[in-house]
């Protein structure tokens, strides 16, 4: 554990978004008041999801809805680290994606060659196939991904989210769908988003800040505090989401979060008391 007065001299802030800054689509005043205080202070910060069944665009409306005032560079989405890898690194390659039409459509604009799945009825094969948090998943398309993996296609996923929280209780995430998708093949995924190293690299890329400016927040063990974690990034877990503290106790040392405090309010303190 650390002093959370270490937050005082952090440059990037950066906050996952359900759980950590607001809950379904009510905004926490304290996390308002927070993001509000370190941007007048002269600090940066950024909203970082894994959430990758929507695109930049919907969380720039939704934060600016619930009075984040979010500027477009201040926000990434496990689908944008995602997308910028294949851009970078497989460029020109064809993809079959396995997400929502809003991602797809997103990916589309970027340049990025999509095979569709009547394309794969032809005998098409992609040269990737990547899946995602698919909120319009059908047997049909969790076929024709598995098909061409079996054949060779490379295998990514955006997001290693097992369930994701929704005001109905949880849902069945990005992980939940790779877990069928990595039964059936018998192929792991690279997966992105949080923790993963190409997100912490893209971060530091677009920031241009060093891993010590830094400081991530979230309410999850395995991803928001992992991403601290695995990088040597000061990391805060917030209690105001998924970790309860009866879990914390079971929690090896070294997946430890740095800081632990009940909510945004507390990092408020820290950061300007
Ligand atoms: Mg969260």
């Amino acid at each position: 554990m650390v002093s959370p007065e270490i937050l005082r001299d952090k440059k990037l802030y950066i906050f996952d978004l359900d759980g950590t800054i607001y809950l379904g689509s009510k905004p926490f005043d304290f996390a308002v008041r927070y993001i509000e205080k370190l941007r007048a202070s002269g600090r940066c910060v950024m909203f970082f999801t894994n959430n990758a069944s929507h695109s930049q665009s919907f969380y720039y409306t939704k934060l600016s809805a619930l009075g984040f005032d979010p500027q477009r560079g201040e926000i990434m989405t496990a689908g944008d680290v995602t997308a910028e890898f294949i851009m970078r690194r497989r460029p020109g390659a064809s993809v079959y994606l396995l997400g929502t039409s809003e991602l797809r459509r997103d990916w589309r604009v970027r340049g990025i060659r999509l095979i569709t799945d009547d394309d794969v009825v032809l005998g098409e094969r992609a040269d990737i196939v990547v899946s995602s948090f698919d909120t319009e998943l059908t047997y049909e398309k969790l076929t024709h991904a598995v098909r061409q993996i079996r054949l060779g296609s490379e295998y990514l996923c955006t997001h290693p989210d097992r369930v994701c929280p929704t005001e109905d209780g949880f849902i069945p995430d990005s992980g939940a769908i790779a877990s069928a998708i990595t039964t059936a093949t018998g192929v792991v995924p690279q997966f992105f988003g949080k923790p993963g190293r190409e997100t912490m690299e893209m971060i530091l890329e677009v920031t241009r800040r060093r891993p010590s400016e830094l400081c991530v927040f979230g309410d999850r063990l395995y991803t928001d505090i992992a991403l601290g974690k695995k990088n040597g990034i000061t990391s805060c877990l917030v209690l105001t989401g998924e970790t309860t503290e009866a879990e914390l106790r079971s929690v090896p040392s070294d997946s430890m979060p740095d800081i632990v405090l009940p909510s945004l309010a507390e990092a408020d303190e820290a950061t300007f008391g």
